[in-house]
């Protein structure tokens, strides 16, 4: 959505190229907002942009369907038919020709084979699958409340598997919630008796993939809300009322969210010849071009680029999303005026996980604080509201952002702080 904006304002316009933008949703929201949606306390109709509006403002074009194939000797995109609700066929099997083709189709949840967990638990992957998740959190707490006997075991107990940054956020945003929903009147729930949040981790660590001392001032926090964490505990089955650790050890639960690592989407892995690795992520050169076709680049979470000096690829993250993005923007200007291509190299700003509205803590990584700055609370904050405010700049420019975050300023105090849907 940034890349395909930006190229609009940037040639589109100016009929300096033709910019086609396929994904097979109708509306973009920013993917580190899933879990709020889930918790109830952001609401998806004001963040959700609509494609095909975004497209006529910007100068793309915005063409709904699921992307299934690839002939890359004739430069086509094969994309599937789009059925409504009731199996009518809304658009055909089509193909979309390009003389450039950027794949930047994300990632998803990755079960590992793990039973039980596409049957019984709720990834959040998509802005529905959130919405779908909040219903059921409100429908377990409305239905404990009327519900004249005691509680089951695993009424109102909730497992998180995974504890990367989605799940920790998740976890904390979800302990505020939960609390301000029983606060408007479902008074037969005791929060701190009858709500359990669990999280649980394979890894030694919560937020294995940051610097200790993150991980363990996370935990902290988590525990000082009630969050039960545990870590070295993997997740063998998924159950329809719990989960069942490799140990035998079974953790009831009435709601199953899997955070548990990405891949990215299977179709990747036979697109026409192009070099993926074990998790289907395109490989690419510096130029972000894969490494089998010049005409093709990747980005985002589907694309596996080598971050300069390090022994690892640049991470998925909607920072190395944004900047690659932006990389993008010029590398195509310098194609199309046959201009040599420049490498891409990520820059790591550091790590910040929202431990709910009023903590934040995070490291800064740089020349800017020389190395590696642990950060905790407003700052920290700031900070993290600042990734998504950058994205909204990308897309709708300074002045919407502006008058748009005054408006939610004023109107926040007029709505209830936890949605209802
Ligand atoms: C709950 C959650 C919290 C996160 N928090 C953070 C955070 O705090 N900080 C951070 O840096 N990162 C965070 N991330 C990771 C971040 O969201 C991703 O790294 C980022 O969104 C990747 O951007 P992308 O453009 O590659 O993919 P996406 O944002 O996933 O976009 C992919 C797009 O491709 C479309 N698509 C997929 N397949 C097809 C197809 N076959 N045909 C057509 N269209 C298709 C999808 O509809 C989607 O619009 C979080 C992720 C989640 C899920």
């Amino acid at each position: 959505m940034e890349l395909a904006t930006m190229l609009g304002n940037k040639l589109g316009k100016r009929g300096k190229a033709l910019i086609q933008l396929i994904d097979k949703s109708r509306a973009h929201l920013w993917k580190p907002l899933l879990h709020e949606i889930a918790a109830g306390s952001m609401d998806l109709g004001v963040h959700e942009l609509n494609y095909l509006a975004q497209s006529h403002w910007h100068h793309f074009r915005y063409r709904l369907g699921e992307m299934i194939g690839l002939d890359k000797g004739r430069r086509e995109v094969q994309v599937a038919p789009v059925l409504d609700e009731d199996g009518s066929e809304i658009t055909p099997q089509r193909v979309f020709r390009y003389d450039t083709l950027v794949i930047a189709v994300g990632s998803l949840t990755n079960d590992f084979g793990t039973p039980g967990v596409k049957e019984h638990a709720i990834a959040l992957e998509t802005s529905s699958e959130a919405a779908r998740f909040h219903r059921r959190l409100v429908n377990a707490l409305m239905r404990a409340h009327a519900q004249p006997g005691r509680f089951r075991p695993e009424q109102l107990q909730v497992a998180i598997i995974g504890a990367g940054a989605t799940g920790v956020e998740l976890a904390a945003e979800l302990h505020n919630t939960t609390r301000e929903l029983v606060a408007y009147g479902l008074d037969r729930i005791d929060p701190d008796e009858d709500i359990k949040l669990n999280v649980i981790e394979a890894s030694e660590r919560i937020l294995p993939a940051l610097p200790q001392r993150l991980s363990d001032a996370a935990a902290k926090l988590l525990e000082s809300k009630g969050v039960r964490v545990r870590t070295s505990a993997r997740v063998a089955e998924v159950l329809p009322n719990g989960v069942r650790l490799a140990s035998g050890e079974i953790i009831p639960a009435e709601l199953v969210v899997w955070a548990a690592g990405v891949k990215a989407p299977d179709f990747l892995k036979d697109l026409d010849g192009l070099e993926t690795n074990r998790t289907n992520q395109l490989i690419v050169k510096q130029t972000l071009q894969t490494t089998r076709d010049d005409n093709i680049f990747a980005i985002g979470d589907c694309a596996a680029c080598a971050w300069l000096g390090k022994d690892v690829n640049v991470p998925p993250r909607a920072q190395a999303a944004h900047q690659q993005a932006t990389h993008m923007v010029k590398q195509i200007a310098s194609r199309l005026r046959g201009k040599r291509l420049q490498p891409y190299r990520y820059r790591d700003f550091g790590s910040l996980v929202s431990l709910g509205e009023y903590t934040t803590v995070g490291n800064l990584m740089g020349a800017l604080v020389g190395g590696n700055m642990m950060i905790e609370g407003y700052i920290a904050r700031l900070m993290y509201t600042s990734l998504y405010k950058m994205h909204e700049l990308a897309l709708h420019g300074y002045t919407k952002v502006a008058l748009d975050t005054l408006v939610r300023l004023i109107t926040r105090r007029t709505e209830p702080h936890v949605k209802l849907h």
